[in-house]
């Protein structure tokens, strides 16, 4: 019996025409350009956040692609694991640390680096009987109030990390905050001088900058030791103002389809559930095979961008689980079987679908589903 989730077939023997193309070449090409954005001498070194599966590209996929970076980012430890599985023996910061005492069982290999939120996880690695020494991160609050200590708080987490690098049980104490409003011009520099303030003459290395403080605050970025970038090494722009080709990014994810079939519809005629568009003149809609079950957003409203046979038209009605309707009016001599572009190639970013539906990229890169084969394309 063939697979369910069957490999993509470049020869286009898939049984339904849908599947994502993730490119490995386009992540290492964003690493370099990230890479660039640094100063040439004494700059930080970089983890590679690749949580959620990378980005929802596939961690085995994309890691041949991030051999430059100077350590990988992940939520927990088991994604941790999954990176010493596939070979990765640098270091990894693992943003969510620890959840419970029993955590400390999975700090089994060197050079991991916990975030520190707050002060029971202290506790837990004080009481481990870890046999590797991990290094902490102890995370301020800031300005985005998720996880970590507030300004009050962070000194006693300081001390009692020292404390623990005294009695040898973890290797080095750093700070790290994380930006609310990184992709606003003005979103940095008031909660970067509150946690510096917090910092003030604390030894240990400095992390705060993700995609969007690395591309639109670069000196702050590089007044730290390590920035974290997860988006832009994906292809797609954190800022709604500028395109990912305009930062010199190229996107390593898209998705395709076909028209599968061709309604020819009267004016007043309804089109999918609960009539939510309704022709205003006779018209063709294409019906393209991908819905929300494949991950593509039911919310995105008709007028949403979709590339039928290499031109724009537009999303029409409601989505649906495993289709969703278009309007061939620009497309006239597309028949079934025209090529689908969802997003991420000819010329239709994951970040202009994401914005006409309300969302933004990242949710859409991490929702492809299970059931969407990907097509792996080679390194560049
Ligand atoms: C996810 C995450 C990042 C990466 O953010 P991007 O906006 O995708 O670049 C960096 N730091 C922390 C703490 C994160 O959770």
């Amino acid at each position: 019996m063939p697979p369910v989730n069957a490999p993509y077939r470049p020869e286009g023997l898939l049984a339904r025409p849908l599947y994502a193309r993730v490119d490995a070449g386009a992540v290492a090409h964003n690493l370099a350009r990230l890479r660039a954005a640094l100063p040439a001498a004494g700059a930080p070194r970089l983890w590679a956040t690749v949580k959620a599966d990378a980005y929802g590209h596939g961690l085995a996929r994309v890691l041949p692609a991030l051999r430059e970076a100077d350590g990988l980012a992940v939520l927990h430890l088991d994604e941790a694991r999954a990176c010493r599985r596939l070979g990765w023996d640098g270091p990894i910061l693992v943003y969510g640390g620890l959840y419970s005492q029993a955590d400390t069982l999975l700090l089994d290999s060197p050079h991991l680096h916990l975030v520190i939120t707050h002060a029971a996880q202290l506790q837990w690695l004080a009481q481990a009987p870890a046999a590797e020494r991990p290094a902490v991160w102890l995370r301020f609050a800031g300005d985005i109030h998720h996880t970590g200590f507030c300004a009050d708080d962070y000194r006693a987490a300081f001390a009692l990390a020292r404390e623990l690098s005294g009695r040898g049980l973890i290797s080095e104490v750093g700070h790290l905050n994380h930006y609310a409003r990184a992709d606003e011009a003005d979103g940095v520099a008031q909660a970067d001088a509150r946690f510096r303030d917090v910092i003030a003459g604390l030894p240990g290395p400095v992390s705060t900058s993700n995609s969007a403080a690395m591309l639109g605050h670069a000196a702050r970025a590089a007044a730290t030791q390590w920035v974290r970038p997860g988006l832009a090494l994906y292809g797609a722009s954190p800022f709604a103002e500028c395109s990912a080709a305009g930062l010199g990014l190229l996107p390593a994810m898209s998705l395709h389809s076909q028209v599968v079939g061709i309604q020819r519809v009267r004016a007043g005629a309804g089109v999918g559930y609960s009539a939510a568009f309704i022709a205003p003149t006779a018209m063709d809609v294409g019906i393209v095979t991908c819905g929300y079950a494949d991950g593509y957003p039911r919310h995105a409203p008709t007028g949403t961008p979709v590339v039928v046979a290499g031109a724009r038209t537009r999303l029409l009605g409601r989505v649906s689980m495993d289709m969703m309707a278009v309007d061939l009016g620009p497309v006239p001599q597309a028949a079934i079987g025209a090529p689908v572009t969802l997003w991420g190639a000819d010329g239709l970013p994951v970040e202009e679908v994401a914005l006409a539906a309300g969302t933004i990229a990242a949710q859409l890169l991490t929702g492809l589903s299970a059931r969407v084969p990907v097509a792996l394309a080679g390194a560049r």
